[in-house]
């Protein structure tokens, strides 16, 4: 019987983005004692898929909770791509929209690509223009995609010193597994980190994994990150949210994430849930995003 010695700590993403939204409410507070503009976020919804109305819905709660404005276009299914880009056009020339956020996934016949592009990469608080991304390849300041940024921010609350670390990263997204890669590579702490980058046609994932000192999973397969692939002590950040159905469920569905939690969690040092652990910092790290894009403006 294998005996594991380390001590388990969650990074409870509940807690942080709390704490990181407390903050934006007083600061909030402040600008409109002073009868400043507030933050003000649009959020464009295309069509009516279920995970995605519950995301941009956070979303809107979450300005609400804090004091900012939100703006919430809903679009049909069929609008043509011009439509939608018209439509991030009159957001860009509005002065008083600081955050524009376009839903992911969008319908098969509009290119994400150009819906990106479109965004002015001053009010890009996704972080996905190529403004942004490039900006954040030469670690320059700018807005860096939400779910990476409040990775990064949850592991500097926890102050977990990651230099000199082994991070390997399982998914090389453009959302979040390839900016994680570069975060974490980056000249910081956290940060300094020697980084793996993997994807489906990683050969021996299971012996670049043990020998991680963080790993990163975002592949979006449920339950894919087994105890045998993880070492003692190691950090382990689980950003995947897959829904699953589950019949005992009164939604008909459970999220499951892409970490066999139950059995990986005795042998971290740390260890994010699913749910309540990227989750809600990916929301935080968005308003904190907003909140500068009005700062930067105004
Ligand atoms: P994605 O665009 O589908 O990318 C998945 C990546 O995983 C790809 O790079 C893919 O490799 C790689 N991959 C797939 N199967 C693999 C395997 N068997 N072995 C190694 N690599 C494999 O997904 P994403 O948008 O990055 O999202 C990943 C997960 O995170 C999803 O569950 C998503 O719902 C979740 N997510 C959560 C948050 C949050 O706030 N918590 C935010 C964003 C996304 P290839 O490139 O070779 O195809």
């Amino acid at each position: 019987m294998e005996v594991y010695l380390c001590a388990m700590q969650i990074l409870d993403g509940q807690i942080v983005s709390q704490a990181t939204k407390d903050k934006l409410k007083l600061k909030t507070g402040q600008l409109i004692a002073a009868g400043k503009k507030v933050p003000h976020l649009a959020a464009i919804l295309v069509g009516n898929n279920g995970a995605s109305e519950t995301y941009v819905g956070s979303k809107v709660k979450t300005c609400e909770e804090i004091g900012f404005k939100s703006t919430l276009v809903r679009l049909p299914e069929d609008i043509s791509e011009f439509k939608l880009l018209s439509a991030i056009q009159d957001l860009n020339d509005d002065p008083d929209v600081d955050g524009i956020l376009v839903q992911l996934p969008l319908p098969k016949h509009i290119s994400d690509e150009k819906v990106i592009n479109t965004i002015d990469p001053s009010k890009d608080v996704d972080g996905f223009h190529p403004v942004s991304v490039g900006r954040m390849v030469q670690g320059l300041p700018t807005f860096i995609a939400a779910t990476p940024h409040g990775i990064m921010l949850m592991l500097e609350h926890y102050k977990i010193d990651t230099r000199g670390m082994h991070a390997v990263v399982i998914g090389r997204s453009n959302i979040v597994g390839r900016p994680m890669s570069i975060l974490l590579s980056g000249n910081g702490n956290p940060g300094n980190c020697t980084v793996t980058i993997c994807h489906s046609h990683t050969k021996n994932l299971k012996e670049i994994c043990l020998q991680a000192d963080i790993i990163v999973a975002a592949l979006g397969r449920p339950e894919f990150v087994t105890a045998d692939m993880v070492k003692e002590g190691a950090i382990v950040i689980d950003v995947g949210i897959t829904r699953v159905t589950d019949p005992t469920k009164k939604r008909g569905y459970s999220i499951k994430g892409d970490v066999d939690f139950r059995n990986v969690a005795p042998k971290c040092s740390y260890i994010t849930p699913v749910p309540g652990g990227v989750g809600p910092m990916t929301i935080a790290a968005l308003m904190k995003n907003t909140y500068r894009a009005c700062m930067e403006k105004n």
